[in-house]
């Protein structure tokens, strides 16, 4: 199979091609390598997909007009899943034009790109995020009540609405994914997670928001990537091949379009994430108590009932079996000292 993934120096985007290249298929990946974090470890991720034969790296921006265009036109893909993305609720208050060009404008060329080249199957990164702070827990794909709290929110909603509109318009088979807090090796500088790490190895303080009762889904890297991959086969049928799934599948009764959450609908407060942190790093941390951020919700939680009913399956990795591997892969990939890492996490 030939799969386009954009975003394949992202964490999750790296996580997915290299299952993938392991199962033999041919990935083409797709990243602008923005300066967002840390721009050595996106290097490092393509070099690591760079030792399979059937891996091909493009350098180029969604933005970029014609850059998809011709990708699309080159490789014919079977399937895309478009990840990259201008990720990060606390950065698009003060950035929204970021959100602007890459999620909006990169997705609208990313759309046209498979209106020119139709693909058996798209899927689409989106967020929890995007259930907002009204949401009803656990958070249900039909809910439409949604209420986005942070700018990078709305455009995740606003690129779920395109993507259901061309595959209403032009029959693209579509999923749209909420994926729910995703951690594990290879991780992301910006988040929680990483940052403590960073943080207790160097013996500074961390910021705890909310007192650390805020909740949240943690989805473990290798439970989302058997989702994703298990989701690629799943094609939204169209209406003549036959009805929704399940009660939750029911967004589009016309278009070959469906939105699952990836999350395993068990949350975490993060108090507890840090004294599991705490304890794989065999360090405590200073903890500073802080109010909850603008922009952020106090819980996530999802509801697993259109996964389950779609691919047998749902993410069950315990924080306290992910962390201690993502430590591990920390340890190794970051040697000397945590202190050491240049690139300030915003
Ligand atoms: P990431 O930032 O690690 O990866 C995104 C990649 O996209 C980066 O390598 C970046 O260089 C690339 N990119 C950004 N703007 C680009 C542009 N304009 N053109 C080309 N490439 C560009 O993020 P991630 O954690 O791997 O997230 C992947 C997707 O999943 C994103 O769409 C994100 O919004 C979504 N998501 C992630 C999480 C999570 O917990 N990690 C949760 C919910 C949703």
């Amino acid at each position: 199979m030939r799969v386009l993934v954009t975003g394949s120096a992202g964490f999750i985007g790296h996580a997915l091609s290299r299952r993938l290249l392991s199962e033999r298929h041919s990935v083409t990946g797709f990243d602008a390598f923005s300066d967002y974090y840390d721009v050595g470890l996106k290097r490092a991720r393509h070099a690591d997909l760079a030792g399979f034969p059937s891996f091909e790296g493009v350098e180029a921006r969604l933005e970029t007009p014609g850059a998809l265009l011709d990708t699309l036109a080159r490789v014919q893909p079977e399937i895309v899943v478009h990840l990259a993305a201008q990720a990060g609720v606390r950065y698009s208050i003060e950035n929204p034009g970021a959100y602007v060009e890459a999620n909006i404008v990169g997705t609208a060329n990313l759309l046209e790109a498979v209106r020119a080249h139709p693909v058996r199957h798209l899927l689409l990164a989106s967020t929890s995020s995007a259930y907002g702070g009204g949401a009803t827990s656990p958070f249900r794909e039909i809910d439409r009540a949604v209420t986005p709290v942070s700018f990078y929110a709305a455009t995740k909603l606003a690129t779920e609405a395109m993507a259901h509109s061309y595959a209403h318009l032009f029959g693209v088979p579509t999923t749209a994914l909420r994926f729910f807090t995703v951690y594990g090796p290879w991780g992301r500088p910006d988040m929680a997670l990483f940052l403590f790490t960073r943080k207790i190895l160097a013996g500074q303080p961390i910021e705890v928001f909310s007192g650390g009762t805020a909740e949240r889904d943690f989805t473990y890297i290798d439970d989302l990537v058997e989702g994703l991959v298990r989701l690629m086969d799943c094609v939204p049928p169209k209406p003549s091949e036959g009805g929704p799934v399940g009660e939750s599948d029911t967004l589009s009764p016309v278009a070959p379009y469906r939105l699952v959450n990836i999350g395993g609908g068990r949350p975490v407060q993060l108090g507890r994430m840090i004294d599991v942190l705490e304890e794989a790093l065999g360090r405590s941390a200073e903890r500073i108590p802080m109010p909850l951020p603008p922009g952020d919700v106090t819980a996530t939680r999802a509801s697993t009932e259109l996964l389950q009913a779609l691919i047998g399956t749902v993410p069950e990795t315990p924080i306290e079996t992910g962390i201690p591997a993502f430590v591990r892969w920390y340890r190794d990939f970051y040697p000397t000292d945590a202190a050491s890492i240049a690139t300030p996490a915003r």
